[in-house]
């Protein structure tokens, strides 16, 4: 189940600082990457080991001023069809205003739960002005928080992670590859995703899925089950082009939450573009196996290093990360787009399969006492063994004396033999130590 979480409010209530508290502690671990954007309006984030998406709507508003309040009511109604649960914040210094009471009827018509973050509340004296906003007269409790020093967040999320969806309920799909297509818009996706369901008839039922607009289409090749996780249809909700663009990224994101697997289709006459590499980030962050799609091959004039040329390009934008197969396909011409498909279903296959404790042990263990993590401090780091645990992804426990003397180098070094002896192409792999 997708929890994706929409910031919305005036602009300088302080969203964007609220969202970047929510997803700091993740962000800092992997984004110190080159080639990621900074100016991230979405990102993963965590509280009391529930995973959600956060948008911060505000992020997306463009054009000029007379149309900024329009534009975004209208981006809010998007944001708000698609997310889970909204946080709408207002500013408790300001007060309530007009523009809130106008957020406050778009938010009315959504039926999904809402928080009202009442923020700037740095102060207990400020919190009281909060109460202010229950005339609003919305269906939601009112947190007075201060997303600058992080009072009162606790209360918010705690509330926020409730509204999520009970885990535990039996999934009836469970086990069958769950592939997404996304990617920005006109690259093709929904030329492929018609290629393979037209050519192929074996489709079973055609069911809306757990949201209003998610079409998940069941489908079965080279003998295989899997579930196509339907992003299309963004045309019809969105007329103009940066609604499209926006809520492209939105479909994107519930796709990318609901899937085992993302195929990021890409166009070679543009190649790779940021919104492409913050796909990528996002998904190894979540844990996602990827296929990247290079689609209007026929388009490119070719000799015969173009395919490298290109290969090398991408993986220089969305390096570190450097074991997503890619493929060059042409949907017009029908070239490749099966052994993408079966890619996908061999990037499932590698992300749900365990290793046995003892071969990985017997694999890797002389291969660290050739070449020993490196004393720190005058200290000898021994790692005593490997096992694979249960994970969402592939996720290796490494019992070791010092875990935490393990240097980023030397666990880079571990996940590189990892992925030599057994193939994890296309998934994110974790490395964990444990102390033992
Ligand atoms: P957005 O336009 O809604 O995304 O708002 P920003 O996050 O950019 O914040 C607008 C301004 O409010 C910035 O100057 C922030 O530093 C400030 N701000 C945000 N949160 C707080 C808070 O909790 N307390 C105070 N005093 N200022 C805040
Ligand atoms: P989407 O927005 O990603 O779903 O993209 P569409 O499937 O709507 O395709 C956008 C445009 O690209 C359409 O005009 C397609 O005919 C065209 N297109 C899709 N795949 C290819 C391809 O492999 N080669 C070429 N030349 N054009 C393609």
């Amino acid at each position: 189940m997708a929890n994706i979480v929409a910031i919305v409010g005036r602009p300088n209530v302080g969203k964007s600082t609220l969202f970047n508290r929510l997803i700091e502690k993740r962000q800092a671990i992997m984004d110190d990457v080159p080639g990621v954007t900074r100016d991230r309006h979405y990102g993963y984030a965590e509280w009391v080991g529930k995973y959600f998406t956060v948008i911060d709507t505000g992020g997306y508003v463009t054009g000029s001023e007379d149309k900024f309040e329009s534009e975004i009511r209208k981006q809010v109604k998007l944001a708000i069809d698609e997310a889970s649960a909204v946080i709408f914040v207002v500013d408790c210094r300001d007060g309530l205003t007009g523009f809130d009471k106008d957020f406050a009827n778009v938010l009315r018509t959504a039926k999904k739960p809402i928080l009202i973050a009442a923020n700037k509340a740095d102060t207990p004296d400020k919190s009281i002005l909060a109460a202010e906003f229950y005339a609003l007269g919305l269906d939601a409790e009112v947190y007075p928080i201060s997303a600058e020093n992080g009072s009162g967040t606790g209360d918010l999320l705690d509330a926020l992670v409730n509204t999520f969806p009970s885990e535990g309920k039996e999934d009836p799909d469970a086990g069958i590859p769950k592939i997404a297509i996304v990617g920005r818009p006109n690259v093709g996706k929904s030329s492929f995703l018609n290629a393979l369901l037209g050519v192929e008839r074996s489709i079973v039922t055609d069911e809306a899925g757990t949201t209003r607009d998610a079409i998940h289409s069941y489908y079965k090749m080279f003998g295989k089950n899997f579930i196509l996780v339907d992003t299309a249809g963004v045309r019809k909700k969105a007329k103009v082009k940066d609604d499209i663009e926006f809520y492209s990224v939105l479909r994107s994101l519930r796709a990318l939450e609901e899937c085992d697997v993302c195929i990021i289709v890409i166009d070679a006459e543009r190649g790779v573009e940021s919104q492409d590499v913050n796909l990528v980030s996002l998904a190894q962050r979540q844990g996602k196996g990827m296929v990247i799609m290079v689609n209007k091959w026929d388009l490119i004039e070719k000799d015969t290093n173009t395919a490298d040329k290109f290969k090398k390009e991408i993986l220089d934008k969305i390096a570190p990360v450097d074991y997503v197969p890619i493929i060059f396909s042409s949907v017009i011409n029908k070239q490749r787009i099966y052994q993408v498909m079966e890619k996908a279903v061999q990037v499932f296959e590698n992300k749900t399969k365990k290793v046995p404790t003892s071969k990985l042990n017997d694999t890797i263990l002389p291969l660290i006492e050739r070449n020993p993590p490196p004393s720190t401090k005058g200290k000898m780091v021994q790692i005593k063994y490997i096992t694979q645990v249960n994970a969402r992804f592939p996720s290796f426990a490494f019992f070791c004396n010092l875990p935490q003397y393990i240097q980023p180098s030397y666990q880079r070094f571990l996940e590189n033999r990892i992925r030599e002896h057994f193939d994890f192409e296309g998934v994110p792999v974790r490395l964990i130590f444990r102390k033992k």
